[in-house]
């Protein structure tokens, strides 16, 4: 299980999507939030969607491994998730944010935890607003923890910078071990 981290817009979900597509064995522990799905997001897939009620119900019952508040929406993941797919020795990524990274560290020790940053915040600026899917409070806001995400990044093991969507990769591959040594195989 490792714990991937990085602010809204710096391009985690891309990374993952090309690490998964090479390494199919690599899993995504799917999320719970009550934010709304953005288009194309598909339920069960992304995030499971759910109400605030059946959300607060579930931490309740003690169904998630972490959950915190992020931006105004509650966001957590359950352990159904991941525990199934850890038992089976598969690679379980969490993409959670800086209070989940420190709430998975309280009850399980040593989990490796890599945060994704961007070259500059105004690159990451300019990906937010690219990407069109907030409205201008959502903008400023992922703006504003993106500042306190990245003040926490020293907490991790590693730090990637997203600097190429390929490079990026191909380093958090090799911190993911799944790519045996560090050194790029040999240009043709
Ligand atoms: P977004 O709304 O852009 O999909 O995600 C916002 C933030 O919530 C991201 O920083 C993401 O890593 C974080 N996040 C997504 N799922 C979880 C989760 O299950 N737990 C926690 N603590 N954060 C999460």
């Amino acid at each position: 299980m490792f714990i991937l981290s990085g602010p809204s817009g710096v391009g985690k979900s891309s990374l993952i999507s090309k690490i998964r597509e090479r390494f199919p064995d690599v899993h995504l522990a799917v999320s719970a939030t009550t934010r709304a799905p953005r288009p194309g997001e598909v339920d069960g897939v992304h995030y499971a969607f759910v109400t605030r009620a059946a959300f607060e119900e579930g931490v309740r019952r003690g169904d998630f491994l972490e959950w915190a508040e992020v931006h105004g929406n509650l966001y957590g993941t359950p352990k159904r998730a991941v525990e199934p797919l850890a038992a089976q020795g598969l690679t379980v990524l969490l993409d959670i944010d800086v209070q989940g990274f420190r709430n998975v560290r309280r009850v399980r020790p040593g989990t490796p935890a890599i945060f994704v940053a961007p070259t500059s915040n105004s690159v990451l600026e300019e990906r937010l607003r690219k990407r069109g899917s907030e409205n201008p409070a959502g903008l400023a806001k992922r703006l504003e923890n993106a500042q306190r995400e990245m003040a926490a990044m020293g907490e991790y093991d590693h730090v990637v910078v997203n600097d190429d969507l390929e490079r990026a990769a191909l380093e958090l591959e090799h911190l993911l071990g799944l790519r045996e040594s560090r050194t790029p195989p040999p240009q043709r």
